[in-house]
């Protein structure tokens, strides 16, 4: 942890120094139930709380806080520095921290992906080079600052994902964050709802491409590709990677096998080698490709960035496979959207032959008025697969599995199942399965589709 003194505060927020003391922090914390001794507090104002309420349990342990409201006294031997708007002064502060380094920083953003793709560029680069990632998916206004705080002197590399739920977003996650490399893993209808049209999810996205060196993108998302051939303004270099297009990078007899997929990675004027990933789904070689092509651009080698995507092991509840009685569980239950479910739904398809094909969906959110359509379209993409059992959960799955159901979609009707919500679905999900079943569980972040996993994981 770098260590932040009350001076580089006061430079980077402008704020007001109340008290006397002039101390060294150990770090930025926003949650004073987690807060560590000597760190600093930043008193943020979120949709529900308001870090201010908090401040004095927060410096029991924290050295200091940034408050936008003055203290009616100040506690002892506490540097308290008042500012104008807190949030606006922990991007600050981060965006002055980068700003003291000259090194790469690369950014992830994408509908799908994101998460995995940061992680597997951390595992190829932090074999090498001393990298800072943001953990988890600290990713959004709050989250990424907080993490660039944790920039250390002898960092020599940062990767950050961003989301993003709204245009201007990723523009402002870029101000704070200055990438010199970009990734867009791939652009499909996560956000719709909130941005009103695929063509401003792909601007939104795009505007990560503003300041870039380097931007890699994927060259098999046509949508993605035709919204590049418009931004004709963009200077720096253009690394593509795809699994059917010519691209820079690529992957060729890409093979699913028992625990995951082998593919023969090339560099186009590079040379190539086998890499064999541990990780489940054509999407996965995606994510690979995508960061081979950036940690490539970064000075690892085709052997090094081999080795170290066959070493990455997979991130809790993104596909990740569990044998329990008999039962392959697929616990995908982190988030959906479309594209993503779509995706799942045929590699569980693969995974599964042989045993009866269980696919527990739960609803995908933030689509609004493509809502319908989009659940619909779910629905008969279920039944064209071939999968044999769909449990449906929530008001917009049951939407998907009277579609799946309909002679509309052609093929063979799956069995239905439908819940309206995972807690109904937990108690039910042992009734339905067998032994041998290949069951995929997946749903919107607040559906907690992880309810159903420990509904089959904790029968006896
Ligand atoms: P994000 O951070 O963008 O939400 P994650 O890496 O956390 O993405 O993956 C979440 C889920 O999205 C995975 O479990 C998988 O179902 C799906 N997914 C991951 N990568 C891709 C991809 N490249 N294309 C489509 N779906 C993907």
């Amino acid at each position: 942890m770098a260590i932040l003194t009350v001076e580089d505060i006061i430079e980077a927020t402008g704020g007001e120094l109340l008290s006397e003391d002039s101390k060294t922090f150990s770090g930025v914390s926003i949650d004073s139930r987690k807060i560590s001794e000597g760190e600093v507090f930043f008193a943020i104002r979120g949709d529900k709380f308001d870090g201010h309420d908090f401040l004095t349990n927060a410096l029991v342990k924290g050295s200091g806080a940034i408050v936008g409201i003055r203290p009616e006294s100040l506690p002892a031997g506490k540097v308290i520095i008042c500012v104008n708007d807190t949030l606006r002064s922990l991007q600050d502060l981060a965006h002055f921290l980068r700003m003291r380094r000259k090194i790469p920083v690369v950014a992830v953003t994408g509908s799908n992906g994101k998460t995995t793709t940061k992680e597997m560029i951390y595992q190829i680069l932090s074999g090498k080079y001393r990298t800072l990632k943001n953990e988890g998916n600290l990713n959004n206004h709050i989250g990424l600052p907080l993490s660039l705080t944790r920039l250390h002197p002898d960092d020599e590399v940062v990767v950050l994902e961003m989301g993003m739920n709204a245009s201007g977003e990723i523009r402002r996650l870029c101000e704070i964050a200055v990438p010199s490399h970009g990734v867009i893993t791939n652009i499909g209808s996560a956000h719709v709802g909130m941005l009103g049209s695929y063509e401003a999810v792909r601007a939104a996205k795009l505007e990560i491409l503003e300041g870039l060196s380097v931007a890699v993108v994927n060259a098999d998302n046509d949508f993605l590709m035709q919204g590049l051939e418009r931004t004709k303004d963009f200077e720096g270099e253009m690394i593509t990677f795809a699994v059917n297009n010519e691209a820079h990078v690529m992957a060729r007899d890409v093979r699913a096998t028992k625990t995951g997929s082998d593919f023969l990675l090339e560099i186009k004027g590079n040379g190539g080698a086998t890499v064999n990933l541990k990780v489940h789904g054509l999407f996965n070689v995606y994510n690979a490709l995508a960061a081979s092509a950036v940690t490539f651009s970064l000075g690892m080698s085709i052997d090094e960035i081999r080795a170290a995507l066959g070493a990455y092991s997979g991130f809790p509840m993104r596909f990740e496979v569990i044998e329990k009685n008999g039962i392959t569980v697929i616990n995908d239950s982190y988030n959906a959207n479309p594209s993503s479910v779509e995706k799942s739904v045929k590699e569980l398809v693969r995974l599964g032959s042989g045993g009866r094909v269980v696919a527990v969906l739960g609803d995908m959110r933030e689509l609004d008025e493509f809502s319908e359509k989009e659940h619909r379209a779910i629905g008969r993409m279920i039944s064209e697969t071939g999968v044999d059992v769909f449990v449906a959960v929530g008001e917009m799955m049951n939407m998907a599995a009277e579609e799946s159901a309909s002679e509309k979609s052609g093929a063979a009707a799956p069995e239905v199942f439908t819940y309206i919500d995972a807690d109904s679905a937990k108690d039910n999900i042992m009734a339905i399965l067998r032994p041998g079943d290949t069951v995929l569980v997946k749903g919107s972040r607040s559906m907690t589709m992880e309810k159903i996993i420990e509904g089959i994981t904790d029968a006896v």
